[in-house]
């Protein structure tokens, strides 16, 4: 049982509290209790098996022991990514997602997680990982040993995966890799991904386009500038510009994406006493997911005519899918259960992979998305049960009742 504490010092405590963490994740998903154990002491396990990106193994392990003991499951392990499938024979199958690495912790350590009491009395557990996204990695283990047994089968096929390197880099993620290695594993009707939205469904995402905007002088002594041309200063006009954009608003499926395009980095100089002859805007634009990536770059490159522009990353964004009748029926569950309409979701996440596939992607998740990778991420711990009930709810067939509608 983990303790309330209104004390608040930062822990100090070895946050790397090894093997004795896994059994307390396999104690407490005990298949013969888990409907009833207690999802907080579930997350505060979870987070104390730190998992930074790269590090994942452990947490990993410790997952893998908890799915392999469901004899209703069928589990893949690709490095440190699981999936974990149920075979019921359903005419759809839903995929629920999340990453098990975080963000490195904080100085001194933000684990082991702890739990304590908001002025207004709210219990909130405070540590890495709990808002980005352990929470919504508990909900999902705790469903995948409950959901598939006799009396609680679900009413589509499920499939489970947990992977690495979300944190990081896109050329290391443990979801691309299971894209290129085995995207027969991820097939599936719709996915949920259990990022942080507030307990509400947040569709799609924007795209992500990021250019360098190279201006050129010519080199010289400070002392001398006349015989130089001053790069940093031929940079004045690409601040211009950037500082009189207006940033669109573009509706999407019925959700108002909200974009915005700006300097995010600026290069330039070598010395304290030398002209600088070349000096780089770095500029990042994050575009509706009704825009392409080629779409986007056109877009940057008029804004920016009469400059050397060179993309040096891109990534496109995700519709929210909202139109598909299976998303629009979690939609509604979710709304019926938690009270809260779908919102767009601006940052760039996994759903985008899914919608390369073809699959329809919405996040769903218990954390505030303010709070994650902050060093104060916190989650009210209530929401973890509000969170599970609706996903729960769903998967069993109500409350929304859709299911039957959506057989027709
Ligand atoms: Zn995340």
């Amino acid at each position: 049982m983990v303790r309330v504490t209104t004390d608040s010092t930062p822990p100090s405590r070895d946050p790397h509290p090894g093997p004795r963490a896994d059994a307390r994740l396999d104690a407490l998903l005990d298949p013969e209790t888990v409907a009833t154990s207690d999802l907080v002491d579930l997350l505060a396990a979870i987070c104390d098996v730190p998992s930074v990106s790269g590090d994942e193994a452990a947490l990993a392990d410790a997952v893998e022991r908890v799915l392999r003991a469901q004899p209703h499951l069928d589990v893949l392990r690709d490095g440190d990514a699981l999936v974990a499938r149920t075979r019921l024979g359903r005419a759809r199958r839903v995929v629920l997602a999340g990453h098990l690495d975080t963000v490195p912790l904080t100085d001194p350590p933000n684990l082991p997680a702890r739990l304590q009491s908001a002025a207004d009395g709210t219990v909130e557990m405070w540590g890495r990982g709990t808002v980005d996204m352990k929470g919504g990695v508990a909900i999902m283990l705790a469903l995948a040993v409950e959901l598939g047994r006799a009396g609680s089968e679900p009413a589509h096929d499920v499939t489970y995966v947990f992977y690495d390197h979300e944190e990081v880099e896109a050329s290391l993620s443990g979801l691309g890799r299971l894209v290129r290695n085995h995207p027969e594993a991820l097939e599936g009707d719709v996915a949920i991904l259990g990022e942080s939205s507030n307990n509400g469904i947040e569709g799609g995402c924007n795209g992500t386009l990021r250019v360098e905007v190279r201006t050129h002088g010519v080199a010289a002594h400070s002392a001398r500038a006349w015989a130089g041309v001053n790069a940093i200063h031929a940079a004045a006009p690409v601040l211009d510009r950037l500082a009189a954009y207006e940033a669109r608003e573009v509706e999407v499926d019925g959700l108002v994406y909200r974009e915005s395009l700006g300097a995010v980095g600026i290069r330039g100089g070598i010395a304290g006493n030398v002209v600088p002859d070349a000096c780089t805007v770095t500029v990042n634009y994050r575009f509706a997911p009704s825009r392409g990536v080629a779409e986007a770059e056109a877009h940057v490159r008029e804004l920016f005519e009469g400059f050397e522009v060179v993309v040096t990353d891109a990534a496109p964004g995700a519709r929210p899918g909202l139109d598909d009748p299976l998303v629009a029926d979690f939609a509604a569950a979710v709304q019926a259960a938690t009270g809260t309409a779908p919102t767009p979701k601006y940052g760039w996440t996994d759903v985008a992979r899914f919608a390369e596939l073809g699959i329809p992607a919405v996040n769903f998740g218990p954390g505030d998305p303010v709070l994650a990778h902050k060093d104060d991420e916190r989650l009210p711990v209530a929401r973890l049960a509000v969170g599970r009930d609706a996903l729960r709810g769903w998967l069993l067939g109500g409350p929304a009742g859709g299911v039957d509608s959506l057989e027709s």
